[in-house]
């Protein structure tokens, strides 16, 4: 169980703590499942198993820490301190009331007006467009019943959270059913979130947002509820937190009949495990937490985890210029067209460039032409602690079109983002390729996609100098201080 008296690194997230008990299935030694990850490694047969299926019902529960006893107690204090008249306290029952759990790096590109003075006593409206990022671990009530506690706070980030088991919870517990389902409290957790990320002084018009390696969960907590009445008046009841003793919740008039059915029973998680094996060579697979390609520590290859398993990348190693000390950092290559509204495929390299450099919209021609390279988008793949950076160095990549020179040595190490993660960054990327050329910026935003035909893995390589890392190529530079996690 994690120590609650620990406090975050700086850098980590709390919720890279978080895990799920369950049980190895090799070996049916407890397994705890990272909330970041896909991949669980048991502690005692030392196998690594990849967790496929969808994340979003995973369902989970915060185990009471207070004695029935001392809930009444509390509830008792409760009522004499706040002088509410009664004549009879009920036995307390546990009830679990289910909040939704949405852990989410999430991208917003806001395009909007802000307010400018200029002047002393004059207002002026100015366009504004920016990019703002930020990881989101939020918890929200998925009843609309008041229990006091709008959020769970960083609760499940100290304590242990295990895997819904009706059989496991105490005898007489109830528990309520979500109202609605996965995928609504999905669009409603990106919302609240979406929310949370605003400039204050601007005015959104429109906006491309972007969650990545985004993960819902249900997290069941434990209230006890105590009903009490005055003679023959109507019932009432209090709510104490089953983890922390306090009374969250107090005077609620409710139904005096039976506590709430436990009918609905959470549907089955539908996860389930894979041996991290490679598929050629079935050695085990090396999986940083949070990453999303693996490699095999035999035959060298790359695997991405997806839903439904692992999936073979298609790699490149840069030649890193006799420096044995580069740093090699992982991009996503995809090869596509571009739509803008009004204007046909845009293909080719050359197109693209005109749009960043000269704001031009070409006017409807030939798709990709013999000798003329096609449109690539560059996407980085791995941690920076600077959203910025990243799109700032996607957008360099992706217009410098370059060609580096290929190793023959493989590639080593894993990386952060799927093809699939790093897909969903391209609109973001092609914004900031755009940012010089406002015209064709609001006109992509106004609905220009992006449709690839395929993707590889490059690794590039970037020379140590000092405190930074720089691509000689293109001029590159990283600090340092930016690489690693946020
Ligand atoms: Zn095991
Ligand atoms: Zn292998």
């Amino acid at each position: 169980m994690p120590d609650p008296a620990r406090k975050p690194l700086p850098g980590e997230l709390p919720s890279n703590r978080l895990t799920v008990s369950t049980r190895c299935p090799e070996c049916g030694a407890p397994l705890g499942i990272d909330a970041g990850s896909r991949v669980a490694s048991c502690a005692f047969c030392h196998r690594a198993h990849y967790v496929a299926g969808p994340r979003e019902f995973l369902t989970t529960f915060l185990e009471p820490r207070l004695s029935a006893q001392d809930a009444l107690a509390g509830a008792k204090r409760h009522l004499r301190e706040s002088q509410v008249r009664c004549t009879e306290v009920e036995l307390p029952r546990l009830v679990l009331v289910p909040y939704w759990r949405l852990q989410t790096r999430l991208y917003r590109w806001i395009f909007g007006t802000r307010l400018v003075a200029p002047h002393p006593g004059q207002m002026e409206e100015t366009p504004r467009s920016s990019m703002l990022a930020r990881d989101f671990d939020h918890t929200w009530p998925a009843v609309s019943l008041d229990t006091g506690l709008s959020g769970l706070s960083t609760r499940p980030s100290v304590l242990e959270v295990k895997a819904f088991d009706p059989q496991a919870l105490p005898a007489g517990a109830t528990w309520l059913r979500p109202e609605r389902e996965a995928s609504k409290a999905l669009e409603q957790g990106l919302d609240l979130v979406t929310g949370l990320l605003h400039h204050d002084d601007s005015r959104p018009e429109a906006e491309r947002r972007v969650p990545l390696q985004h993960s819902l969960t249900l997290i069941f907590f434990p209230f006890f509820e105590v009903r009490h009445r005055f003679r023959d008046e109507g019932c009432r009841r209090i709510l104490v937190d089953a983890v922390g003793g306090e009374v969250t919740s107090s005077d609620e008039t409710c139904e005096a009949e039976s506590p709430p059915g436990a009918a609905w029973l959470p549907p089955s998680s539908g996860l389930h495990f894979l041996p991290l094996a490679c598929p050629d060579c079935t050695f085990t697979l090396d999986l940083e937490v949070r990453h999303e390609v693996c490699r095999c520590p035999n035959c060298h290859r790359a695997w991405e985890v997806g839903e439904s398993g692992l999936g073979r990348v298609t790699e490149q190693v840069s030649r890193a210029a006799k420096d044995p000390s580069a740093r090699m950092l992982p991009f996503w290559v995809f090869q596509g067209s571009l739509s803008l509204p009004g204007h046909g495929e845009l293909s080719d390299m050359g197109t693209l460039k005109r749009l960043a450099y000269e704001g031009q919209v070409p006017g409807p021609g030939p798709g990709t032409s013999e000798g003329v390279p096609p449109m690539e988008i560059l996407v980085p793949a791995f941690e920076c602690r600077q959203p910025d950076k990243l799109l700032e160095l996607a957008a360099r990549f992706s217009l410098a079109g370059q060609e580096w020179p290929r190793a023959d040595t493989p590639a080593s190490g894993t990386c952060l983002l799927s093809s699939e993660s790093a897909a969903r960054m391209i609109d973001l990327c092609l914004l900031r390729v755009l940012t010089v050329s406002p015209a064709a910026q609001a006109s992509f935003a106004s609905g220009g996609c992006f449709s690839s035909r395929g993707a590889r893995l490059i690794w590039v390589a970037f020379r140590a100098e000092g405190r930074e890392w720089i691509e000689p190529e293109t001029g590159a530079v990283l600090q340092e201080n930016m690489l690693g996690a946020w």
